[in-house]
């Protein structure tokens, strides 16, 4: 099925970086930028790079190389979150006005998945080392997500209280990626699927701060044979760009969208126009992890 032309979608891709894009990542951002294209809309590019200690120096030339040789050309200056902390932290002094947040000195270590409340309503001094803690309530949300089942949460009871500022004071990736998406004006979101629990968090985080939900497609994710997800910590290795071409083609046949074997033989250019043509999302439908 062809998409609708929607000439404000707006797109992006927000890669961390901790490494060169490894072929898990690249079948990200491709997946995102066609998707972005197919509806005439723009896609953006982001670093996350707030996780200063997991940064890596040289990634972020790295990966504009990678994206560029590739063809995957963004709209606009590239965004680093690292230009935005006096914003978060401005949303964080209000969230703290309005007590919606606490200091919480609690370790991660001693921690059960949901957190127990511990500090909700302990008196903790602002001189010890702490996070701050969102008081989430009880509230159902339903994530409806254009490949992957709906998906009904209670954030209070799935997940509990959960950070916004880490105890080393790095803001936190569930807080950070909120904002930056309403900053940049997103509508829509798509991502690997192993970020799909981590969605309710910020649809939840949207509502306290009325800012819009965009819309979500969580994708696939890429697993070696012995089915574990590609990425750095698996040491996948970084994308060999020496051959463009059957890079794409290859991620093509991937995002299941049945490329012609002749158009290995045709440039990045070509590729991206065919590409952008014959998108079709749908064909992922329900589709958790492709066998690399
Ligand atoms: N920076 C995250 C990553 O590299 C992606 C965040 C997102 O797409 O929301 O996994």
């Amino acid at each position: 099925m062809k998409p609708l032309l929607t000439p404000n979608y707006i797109g992006r891709f927000a890669p961390s970086p901790t490494g060169q894009l490894h072929l898990g990542s690249v079948y990200t951002a491709l997946a995102s930028y066609l998707d972005a294209r197919a509806c005439g809309g723009l896609w953006k590019l982001r670093f996350d790079d707030l996780d200063t200690p997991r940064n890596v120096q040289g990634a972020v030339s790295d990966i504009l190389h990678t994206l560029d040789v590739l063809g995957l050309h963004w709209d606009g200056e590239v965004d680093y979150q690292h230009l935005h902390t006096s914003e978060y932290e401005d949303v964080l002094a209000e969230l703290i006005k309005k007590n919606r947040v606490y200091r919480c000195v609690c370790s991660r270590k001693n921690l059960s998945r949901v957190y127990d409340k511990t500090c909700r309503n302990a008196a903790i001094s602002h001189s010890l080392p702490h996070s701050l803690r969102l008081r989430v309530e009880n509230k159902t949300l339903c994530i409806h997500d254009r490949l992957q089942d709906q998906l009904i949460q209670n954030v209070a009871i799935d997940y509990g209280d959960f950070i916004l500022k880490r105890k080393d004071a790095i803001i936190a990736y569930q807080f950070a990626v909120v904002i930056d998406d309403a900053r940049q004006h997103i509508t829509d979101v798509v991502r690997g699927v192993d970020l799909l629990y981590e969605t309710p968090k910020q649809c939840y985080l949207q509502h306290c701060l009325t800012l819009p939900s965009p819309n979500y497609c969580h994708l696939p994710v890429l697993i070696d044979k012995n089915g574990k997800k590609l990425s750095k910590t698996t040491l996948a290795s970084a994308v060999d760009i020496q051959s463009p071409s059957d890079v794409l083609v290859q991620l093509l046949t991937l995002l299941r969208q049945d490329p012609p074997s002749q158009l290995q033989y045709a440039s990045v250019a070509d590729i991206l126009t065919w590409a952008i043509a014959h998108w079709d999302s749908e064909k992922l439908k329900g589709i958790t992890t492709i066998v690399v």
